[in-house]
């Protein structure tokens, strides 16, 4: 298999070297940008496996960076910002980013975000080659009939928890803000519905979860949203 190539877009040297030198040393391909032009370009032309991209650019805003690439791109981005601002990181991500990683960050959470989006791919990759089922440890969605499973048994869903399901599984191992979950499902994102979304989960957890206080499969991410992780079955 070839080496995944990382694009790293990063205006701070010192950053920019700590991220190279790990993807270096952990049998990572990579390339680099300093602004956004450059980084739209790279991408563009080079075609990488994953984006690593700073939100504080000289030139672009990483939020413009991102709407750029996804008017002709779905590749994986993971944006990286100093700020710490939760609508920061909620705008890169309605704007199409798959994670986010706040700085000061340690190499291990950097490797890891990249491997979460790495199992990410791969399971696309199965979906498109045909596959109408999707399989995650012993959680088993039939997207063609319409039904869940827990282990062989079947799960009783409302529509709104199925419909959640499907949406949170077929984004396997990308945060989905409040917002894009309530667009999705309910066609609006008031407040209202951000709290009805918080019940449903709670039902939908209480369903597909062994212990629903240290959930498995779909971890919250307080203030942003929600996200379906990869279990190893
Ligand atoms: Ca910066």
């Amino acid at each position: 298999m070839n080496k995944p190539l990382i694009l790293v877009v990063e205006d701070d040297p010192s950053v920019r070297n700590l991220m190279t030198t790990t993807l270096k040393t952990h049998d990572y391909r990579y390339l680099t940008a300093f602004n956004g032009e450059t980084a739209i370009m790279e991408a563009s032309s080079h075609n990488p496996d994953i984006v690593l991209l700073d939100l504080g650019l000289p030139d672009l805003d990483g939020v413009e960076v991102i709407r750029r690439i996804r008017t002709w791109s779905n590749l994986p981005i993971i944006v990286i910002s100093a700020r710490s601002e939760d609508t920061d990181k909620i705008d890169a991500l309605d704007a199409g980013a798959d994670d986010y990683l706040t700085k000061p960050f340690s190499v291990d959470e950097l490797l890891a975000r990249i491997r979460v989006t790495q199992r990410r791919l791969g399971m696309l990759r199965q979906e498109n080659a045909g596959n109408a089922v999707f399989v995650n440890g012993n959680l088993r969605v039939d997207y063609a009939a319409g039904c869940a499973y827990l282990g062989e048994k079947e799960l009783h869903l409302t529509p709104i928890e199925y419909k959640l399901l499907c949406l949170l599984s077929q984004n396997v191992g990308k945060v989905l803000t409040h917002k894009m979950i309530t667009q999705k499902i309910w066609g609006s994102s008031w407040d209202n519905d951000i709290a009805s979304l918080r019940v449903f989960m709670a039902t939908l957890r209480k369903k597909i979860e062994a212990d629903p206080s240290s959930p498995q499969y779909i971890q919250t991410h307080v203030g942003v949203g929600y996200r379906m992780l990869r279990v190893d079955g």
